[in-house]
């Protein structure tokens, strides 16, 4: 999930070669062996801190920048304006499968509407958006991935799922997305329209990891967010729970 070149990676690796063009120039001066080993093995801790640092940056280094509080808990509101904006819906989170759908499923699927708006369920940071293709044939081959950041372990995910070989939905879809990478967002803000390009498949998968693990999204929702969110799933399935082991 985390990108590897972001630009911090860049830093650290422009770092890392100027440190060795240094190290270079300086070794060829150095008559000494012990001195010579010395400098070989600073240019080594030097290279490591520097790759360290950028972990550091990338993986744990998230700054809200006073935007809202990203260790409040919980935080999480329904990804969707009105319950009638969604067609069906067909399963929650599950990690396996004694469930009422009866298969693994790591996130929540919202069968919008076309043109329906889909929220972002949290205030954060716009990660990554990206198109994945799985191969010509795949039961739906391209998923247009928008990452969310909300806090230095927590992205939700909305992955964009439409049924269709023609990569001209795709253009039209990412078209339709009103954020881009680096982008604040707030809770409630429309990050797209949906575009139901024609086929009973097309849905966003929604779902939060927490750690690089996709996990149940329940004990992230506010209470408002999850009536509304359970509000949505009783009109399809009374007795449906939202997650399932
Ligand atoms: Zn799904």
């Amino acid at each position: 999930m985390v990108p590897l070149f972001d630009w911090k990676w860049i830093i650290v690796f422009g770092a890392i070669g100027s440190l060795f063009i240094l190290y270079l120039t300086c070794r060829r001066r150095i008559k000494t062996p012990w001195k010579r080993n010395a400098l070989g093995a600073s240019m080594v801790i030097l290279s490591l801190t520097f790759v360290l640092a950028g972990w550091y940056a990338t993986e744990m280094g998230f700054d809200a920048g006073g935007r809202y509080d990203p260790s409040r808990f919980p935080m999480v509101e329904a990804p969707f304006e009105n319950a009638t904006d969604v067609r069906d819906f067909r399963n929650g989170y599950s990690g396996s499968a004694s469930c009422p759908w009866g298969y693994v499923h790591v996130g929540v699927d919202f069968f919008f509407k076309n043109g329906s708006k889909v929220l972002s369920a949290t205030p954060g940071q716009v990660y990554e958006v990206k198109v994945d293709d799985n191969g010509a044939g795949a039961y739906i081959r391209y998923y247009i991935r928008v990452y969310i950041r909300y806090n230095s372990s927590i992205c939700i995910l909305y992955s964009f799922e439409l049924k269709t070989e023609d990569y001209a939905n795709i253009t039209r879809q990412l078209s339709l997305i009103k954020v881009k990478v680096g982008d604040w967002v707030s809770a409630g803000q429309e990050l797209a329209r949906f575009f139901n390009c024609g086929g009973d498949p097309d849905h966003v998968d929604w779902g939060i990891s927490d750690n690089h693990e996709r996990t149940c999204p329940q004990q992230f929702f506010t209470t408002s967010g999850y009536e509304k969110m359970m509000g949505l799933v009783h009109a399809f399935h009374p007795d449906w729970n939202l997650c399932y082991p």
